[in-house]
């Protein structure tokens, strides 16, 4: 049996890419192994976006170097943002027993290429849909390390998306770094992608990631309001509820701004659930601003946030010209004065599901419960003798906490 071990670090592109990776080694034979030593095919991806992640992948790099002292023919292969450095000398000095450096997105054609297809592919897939990022917020090392934006053609993610719904996947999760500026390079836009997903038989969910502000549209909004295979569910980061701050991290919109693209979101799509990206203890941030997305938060009253306190990253315009002068502890109690004040509310929203039915899509079986998401992508859990997976069920929610709802099918 031939064994696959992965390591992955960073961002939610990372994570996805991976999880694309796994797929396609699973569609290939390759079974997961959590023992690098015992792996046929090794993969690290990694990540340049903080300097601790680049530090924990160059370790984690150093530590793979007896595999091949135990099996000469396994296969290493460094990936994500350290391998998309133009020229890879010193690495390929530094670490020898890597086999191959591979941009993102490179390794499921190297698989075809070199192995003969066996399994198929999970209910829930991800299909990155460009690469590369045009914008430059002050705090972000992407448009470095996977430089200028680059639409993959619709041709392309429509094929790809037939191959995969044809192995079995029910729900595919389209992403990219800006996905709302998609296929400006090729005269198009997301609205072309979503509407020939929508049409193709068997795939029963579409979803998208990441949208900017500055950038995310009515157009879109009415894309996802009239097909109705893409979920109610916008990932639509904000980073801070000051404009100052905002300002400072290049992000080209004002607090104003956003509220307005909310409003118009919630009347054109019922139902929206809306999550968004939040940075603390940004350099310079004072308490009246942090209190300013302590504000944003109560009045936008977000599904779900992924919140990050602020680290300095090597290469970036803050690294250069913004002194990190917040001190870590004060970072600390920002972010968990987040995670309170959402919990709060996310319990409240939660609640509104009890007593009420819901679409969920089942996945698989977790600590003896099945386990899905609906369409507004709140995690789902009941319990059932049958075979629930990949299955879209009626269920009638029983209990919820902030994190999950649980109840019948
Ligand atoms: S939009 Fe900003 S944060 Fe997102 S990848 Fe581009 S530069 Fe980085």
């Amino acid at each position: 049996m031939k064994r696959y071990y992965i390591w992955t670090i960073g961002c939610q592109m990372n994570e996805s890419e991976s999880e694309e990776y796994e797929a396609a080694a699973q569609s290939f034979g390759y079974v997961k192994t959590s023992d690098p030593f015992e792996a046929d095919l090794v993969i690290i991806n990694t990540c340049m976006v903080r300097q601790s992640a680049e530090d924990k992948a160059v370790n984690k790099l150093q530590n793979m170097k007896p595999i091949k002292q135990k099996n000469k023919d396994a296969r290493i292969i460094l990936t994500g943002c350290m391998a998309s450095l133009g020229d890879k000398t010193e690495l390929k000095k530094k670490f020898p027993y890597v086999d191959e450096f591979m941009a993102p997105g490179e390794i499921p054609e190297w698989l075809k290429k070199n192995e003969k297809r066996t399994l198929s592919s999970p209910i829930c897939n991800f299909i990155p849909i460009q690469q590369g990022c045009d914008n430059f917020c002050s705090y972000c090392i992407v448009p470095y390390t996977r430089g200028r934006e680059k639409s993959f053609a619709p041709d392309y993610i429509e094929r790809k998306a037939r191959e995969l719904v044809g192995l079995g996947a029910k729900e595919i999760t389209l992403l990219g770094q800006n996905v709302d500026s998609y296929g400006r390079d090729l005269d198009t836009d997301i609205t072309d992608v979503l509407k020939r997903l929508n049409d193709i038989e068997g795939l029963l969910r579409i979803r998208f990631l990441t949208n900017h502000p500055k950038d995310m549209n009515r157009k879109v909004m009415e894309a996802v309001a009239s097909l109705p295979k893409v979920c109610e569910n916008i990932n639509l980061p904000i980073q801070s509820g000051s404009n100052d701050i905002l300002k400072a991290m290049n992000r080209h919109y004002t607090v104003e701004y956003y509220l307005e693209l909310v409003d118009m979101m919630r009347e054109i799509i019922p139902n929206v659930s809306l999550v968004t990206d939040m940075i603390v203890g940004f350099p310079g941030e004072t308490e009246e601003q942090f209190m300013e997305t302590i504000d944003v938060i109560k009045k936008v009253r977000f599904d779900a946030i992924h919140i990050a306190a602020y680290s300095e990253r090597t290469g970036t315009y803050a690294s250069k010209h913004l002194k990190d002068d917040i001190p870590e502890e004060e970072k600390d109690r920002r972010l968990h004065m987040v995670e309170e004040v959402q919990g709060k509310i996310l319990a409240e929203i939660n609640q509104k599901f009890v007593g009420n039915k819901t679409e969920v899509l089942f996945e698989g079986v977790k600590n003896g419960k099945w386990q899905g998401r609906n369409r507004n992508d709140k995690l789902v859990f009941t319990e059932s003798e049958h075979d629930l997976s990949g299955r879209i069920m009626n269920v009638k929610i029983d209990r919820a906490t902030a994190w999950s709802l649980h109840g019948t099918v």
